[in-house]
């Protein structure tokens, strides 16, 4: 399920009572790991339909030099249904990622700094966001995994890690640092 591309929703289907069932439970599925973000194809469903929420106390870990570097800020929680990304940052910024569906691994991976992108709300509104540093990046995790693509398919191969190893070794080291230290400059 999670390498199939999601069909689009007609306006129909996003009124339904079913979509509206599936939204609760992944709101509450997200909230419950927690996670920033989760798409349809991630409990099952081949839709394209992912929700987004980074509070405020999901923060606390980090350092404000680590939240100004992710450029990370409150998201309220939304739907995102049918999205495109109109037009993508051409600078990209490198930070460790993990997913839910490849649960206690996390890995470098660059991603444009800013995108914006158009999609349909839960009322089937057209929506249109530009979304910069970490908001960004959870839009183009969560937007990758309606197409079937996984963070490890756009990763720096030699930094895969256990979350275990991240927090023992790198979580306090700038990423350019890591990627000295681990030789990954210039490599894919
Ligand atoms: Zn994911």
């Amino acid at each position: 399920m999670l390498r199939i591309a999601a069909r689009e929703l007609s306006r129909e289907e996003i009124l339904s009572h079913k979509t509206g069932e599936l939204i609760e439970h992944m709101r509450e599925t997200m909230r419950h790991v927690p996670g920033v973000g989760l798409a349809a194809p991630q409990v099952g469903i081949s839709l394209p339909l992912a929700v987004i929420e980074d509070r405020e106390e999901y923060h606390n870990k980090l350092t404000a030099e680590q939240r100004r570097d992710r450029q990370r800020q409150p998201v309220p929680f939304h739907v995102v249904i049918n999205p495109r990304i109109l037009s993508s940052d051409s600078m990209n910024l490198e930070f460790f990622e993990g997913c839910l569906s490849v649960a206690g691994y996390a890995a470098i991976v660059p991603r444009a700094r800013a995108v914006t992108v158009e999609y349909l709300n839960e009322f089937a509104e057209t929506k249109r966001v530009h979304a910069v540093g970490w908001y960004a990046r959870i839009f183009q995790h969560e937007i990758d995994h309606l197409s079937g693509i996984l963070y490890v398919d756009r990763m720096k191969v030699g930094s895969f890690t256990t979350v275990e190893n991240l927090e023992r070794m790198w979580k306090d080291v700038p990423v350019p640092e890591v990627e000295a230290r681990l030789k990954l400059r210039g490599r894919s």
